[in-house]
């Protein structure tokens, strides 16, 4: 049997940032680089915003009306990675936290981009689903996992605005993931 893989959406599948700056750029006319992009409160510094309910604010129409997080797109590769996952036995659950406006938004991209998961949860408390593996990229999400999962494997995605968490493991690319997962395959 497979591992369950509770794997985040912005910032390990969905290119958040990437998103954000290009939407921003076009609206305000201004330059702001994804590179720019390496902290947590990269929204409220990097803009006219200075906070981030006020982002918050933009986020919910900036998508031609819809969400931003209507508009955003997956990272190179990891829809393939997500695919590479389930061929290999394992179950794909997406374990994501977003503003309510975003909740159909987000159902409608997971179905829009055929992402392959048995299971969808949209909570805060992250560390209340039950996975073998958990994926993500914010720091207080991977300390509570340690925390709160402790025989679970806790990969941090390693991104700009995160750094390494005791007790576990990084990853760069989902062969890493994949890796990860087949050792842990429950018998
Ligand atoms: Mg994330």
């Amino acid at each position: 049997m497979g591992a369950r893989l509770g794997i985040d959406l912005d910032g390990v599948v969905v290119d958040f940032s990437g998103g954000w700056v290009s939407r921003y750029n076009a609206e305000f006319g201004t330059n702001i680089a994804v590179g720019d992009v390496v902290t947590w409160g990269a929204p409220r510094e990097l803009t006219h915003f200075r906070s981030m309910s006020r982002f918050w604010s933009w986020a919910r129409t900036c998508g031609d009306g819809r969400s931003l997080f209507h508009v955003l797109e997956p990272y190179p590769g990891a829809l393939a990675g997500l695919d590479s996952l389930v061929a290999a036995g394992h179950d794909v659950v997406i374990v994501t936290t977003k503003p309510n406006f975003a909740i159909r938004d987000t159902h409608e991209w997971l179905v829009r981009h055929e992402i392959p998961a048995v299971e969808v949860h949209i909570v805060d408390d992250k560390a209340a689903v039950d996975c073998d593996v958990y994926v993500d990229d914010a720091m207080h999400n991977l300390q509570s996992y340690r925390d709160r999962r402790p025989d679970a494997v806790v990969v941090r995605w390693v991104q700009p605005w995160n750094s390494a968490v005791v007790g576990a493991l990084d990853a760069t690319n989902w062969d890493e993931i994949k890796k990860f997962a087949d050792m842990l395959g429950r018998a």
